[in-house]
């Protein structure tokens, strides 16, 4: 890996980078071919030709045009790169078949090549590694099958040489061969690896729709229905309400519309709350934590005529933080609502405690009561959709989903302890940009 990084840099330097992984992967075949056929060219000078003419100056032209090809991959010249390296390698593959014996097997370069042409230039630019192929066929053509020459065969060959060459050749052109199908496959895998992780996503999505669908449906249903039964109710009242015989008669008939009509209100409240919280953004402002919640208290304690429940705000003056005020001003309206709602009429003492601290960046607010308390078996059930956790709840089973939708959407949490019969706590918490 680390020898890997290390051809890496040299071939690209250390701030080119490459958005397209197999783009990426071309690039760098194109210099570890480049790299071959300047050490190849070496050796066959080295090993073989010697200093002796064509040979010397071939392998020469070939060095150079390899460490072109380098440097042109460095400046980002991709596409130039690889012209020039198929240029340069099937004009010498050529000149030496048409100089050289059969015996050398020189030829099997055209071969490499044309598959290295397809690696190189990709699906996208397939046309040019078929040019390529073609060319390669026709120069072999060109030197194996015709009298023609570039450069006069007037060189004779030895056997050694011939031998020499031969396995040099095929060391070479099982090297950038294997290069070549290394990169392939390499390719290929990745590919493979991003169409399973594209699958998998697409899978999670597809759970996620589903989810969310059959939420909608039986939010749909359940609002439908919940709409339309206060009007039913209603209509009942104003039924019987039209016969009555005096006044303080059809006055409690009134009030009891007007109960009804409180609660679709509250109802339609809940709703666009959810719409709310899912379609905003989060809108972050400073708030003083015990202000915003005496204010809810205050809210309650006036509209409901609760003075027998005795409210207690331990909440220290100076936690101030930046979060969305509206939304959490919607959760703690849903959580001392419910204290309220499900308060045990036959206790003596009630209370309500709303209490906060700062734990580890958050703040942790409980709101307390000793009121009906929540069985065991619906506790975990109390969050989701149109959950009602007794039949006599006087709400519609949205509030406490909306809180913990509204509390995720705020960076935090919520979760309920309770012990029925004797009351409930709620923990809250949200993440606190400190002012
Ligand atoms: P609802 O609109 O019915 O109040 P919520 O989602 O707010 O719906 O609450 C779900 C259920 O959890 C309620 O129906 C109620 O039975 C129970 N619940 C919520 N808060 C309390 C509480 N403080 N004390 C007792 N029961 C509660």
């Amino acid at each position: 890996m680390q020898l890997a990084r290390v051809f890496r840099n040299f071939f690209l330097g250390k701030n080119q980078y490459i958005n397209s992984r197999p783009e990426f992967k071309r690039v760098l075949l194109t210099g570890y071919l480049a790299l071959l056929c300047v050490v190849a060219n070496w050796t066959y000078m080295i090993v073989i030709d010697g200093p002796s003419f064509p040979n010397f100056f071939l392998n020469s032209l070939f060095c150079f045009i390899g460490i072109l090809t380098m440097l042109l991959v460095r400046l980002g010249k991709y596409t130039i790169a690889k012209l020039l390296i198929f240029t340069g390698a099937y004009s010498i593959i050529y000149v030496f078949c048409s100089i050289e014996p059969f015996q050398t097997g020189v030829s099997i370069y055209f071969v490499v090549c044309s598959i290295g042409a397809l690696a190189l230039f990709g699906y996208e630019q397939r046309h040019m590694a078929f040019i390529f192929a073609i060319i390669g066929a026709i120069l072999f053509c060109l030197a194996y099958l015709t009298p023609f020459s570039l450069i006069p065969r007037t060189q004779t060959y030895t056997d050694e040489y011939i031998y020499a060459n031969f396995i040099l050749n095929f060391i070479v052109s099982l090297i950038a061969s294997v290069l070549i199908l290394l990169f392939m496959t390499d390719v290929n895998r990745y590919s493979e690896k991003t169409l399973e992780k594209k699958e998998a996503e697409a899978q999670e999505r597809n759970k996620e729709l589903t989810k969310l669908n059959t939420e909608l449906d039986r939010f749909v249903y359940s609002v439908s229905h919940d709409l339309r039964s206060p009007l039913a109710t209603i209509t009942g009242i104003v039924n019987i309400g039209k016969y009555a015989e005096n006044l303080d008669e059809a006055k409690k008939y009134f009030s009891m519309i007007e109960n009804r009509l409180k609660a679709q209100d509250f109802f339609i409240r809940e709703i666009i709350d959810f719409y709310r919280n899912s379609r905003t953004e989060i809108n972050y402002e400073s708030v003083r934590l015990f202000e915003e919640v005496q204010s809810i208290v205050n809210e309650h304690t006036y509209n409901e005529n609760q003075n027998t429940i005795d409210y207690q705000v331990s909440i220290p003056h100076d936690i101030q933080f930046k979060t969305d005020k509206i939304r959490l001003r919607s959760v703690l309206t849903n959580l001392i609502g419910n204290a309220v709602k499900y308060h045990d009429l036959s206790k003596m003492e009630k209370f309500i405690r709303v209490a906060a601290s700062r734990n580890n960046g958050h703040i942790e607010i409980t709101v307390e009561d000793n009121g009906q308390g929540i069985g065991e078996e619906h506790l975990k059930k109390i969050f989701d959709m149109f959950y009602r956790a007794s039949t006599d709840s006087k709400g519609s089973g949205l509030g406490l989903f909306i809180a913990r939708e509204t509390a995720t959407k705020l960076g935090g949490k919520i979760s309920v302890e309770s012990i029925l019969g004797e009351g409930t706590k709620f923990l809250l918490t949200v993440p606190a940009e400190v002012n």
